[in-house]
């Protein structure tokens, strides 16, 4: 709903008296003083339930995945058809920056990860190009105030040359080895370490899921919580060097919390009920709702 242009209405039912004068004038809120425009607000705000907010980003800078808009919107609906969270969908950097977390008066207007409790990065690849304040905005959103990330598949794919966004996801980029030109989705045999999390519960321990994955890079099982994970005996070629290729995982950093997984690079994983389900799941547990035994 857009309050700005309820607010006429809503001033006629509970602020008539006031208003008059100002609205005679045609803009009732001029009327107000700050005082009055903060308990108007408050009254307004006292109705609505205040749900989490997500930022739903899905900017970037490099290979553009068409499954974005896919992406977006099933993430996004998600939200509104569980009821856990609002979302704002964006494709530019420009909310990662130190601002927000100000009282919005009417309706939600959105400057910077201040107004936010987590951020899902949308196959946002390739190199960024954040300024200092911007790059500290996201790792101290995490880090320092506790909030959530949620990296989808191309997020991994992006600022090498900032190591310390490598550290906050728990991998760097190793490419797609077990995808190629003339193979560029493949049905991955899966393991399923974690049948007690809630994020991926649903699945068997051993299943598999049609896709492009990832082979992350400088990963350790020290500092994540595997969920999910290439079953190696089951594909006819593992790719040199690689004995351990995770697809799902959780880990703390700081006060917060991050996901990721590498599943999400068709525009068809998106209407997966299970890849679905896997996400919402993940913002759950990232907003701190649910907890990773
Ligand atoms: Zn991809």
């Amino acid at each position: 709903m857009n309050w700005r242009m309820a607010i006429p209405a809503i001033l006629a039912l509970v602020w008539a008296p006031q208003a008059a004068v100002g609205a005679e004038r045609g803009d009732p809120l001029a009327a107000m003083s700050e005082q009055q425009l903060d308990a108007l607000a408050a009254r307004i705000a006292a109705g609505i339930p205040r749900k989490p907010r997500v930022l739903i980003l899905g900017a970037e800078r490099g290979f553009h995945h068409e499954s974005i808009s896919d992406a977006m919107v099933a993430i996004a609906v998600l939200g509104q058809e569980s009821g856990l969270f609002d979302a704002e969908l964006r494709t530019d950097f420009d909310l990662i920056n130190p601002r927000g977390g100000k009282k919005m008066r009417f309706g939600f207007i959105p400057e910077g990860l201040g107004d936010f409790d987590a951020v899902v990065l949308v196959n946002t690849t390739g190199e960024w190009g954040l300024g200092a304040e911007a790059k500290q905005a996201l790792l101290g959103f995490v880090h320092d105030r506790g909030k959530g990330i949620v990296g989808v598949h191309g997020a991994l794919d992006a600022n090498y040359s900032w190591p310390e966004y490598a550290d906050m996801l728990g991998a760097g980029f190793g490419g797609h080895p077990l995808n190629t030109i003339d193979k560029p989705v493949v049905t991955f045999p899966l393991v399923n370490e974690a049948p007690d999390s809630p994020i991926t519960r649903h699945w068997p321990r051993s299943f598999s899921a049609q896709n492009e994955l990832y082979v992350p890079k400088a990963f350790s099982r020290a500092k994540t919580k595997v969920l999910l994970r290439i079953d190696q005996d089951r594909i006819e070629t593992a790719p040199a060097g690689t004995s351990d290729i995770p697809v799902a995982w959780t880990r703390n950093y700081g006060a917060g919390r991050v996901f990721y997984s590498s599943i999400g690079h068709t525009r068809r994983s998106w209407a997966d009920p299970e890849v679905r389900r896997m996400y919402l799941e993940a913002i759950r547990w990232a907003l701190g709702m649910t907890q990773d035994p």
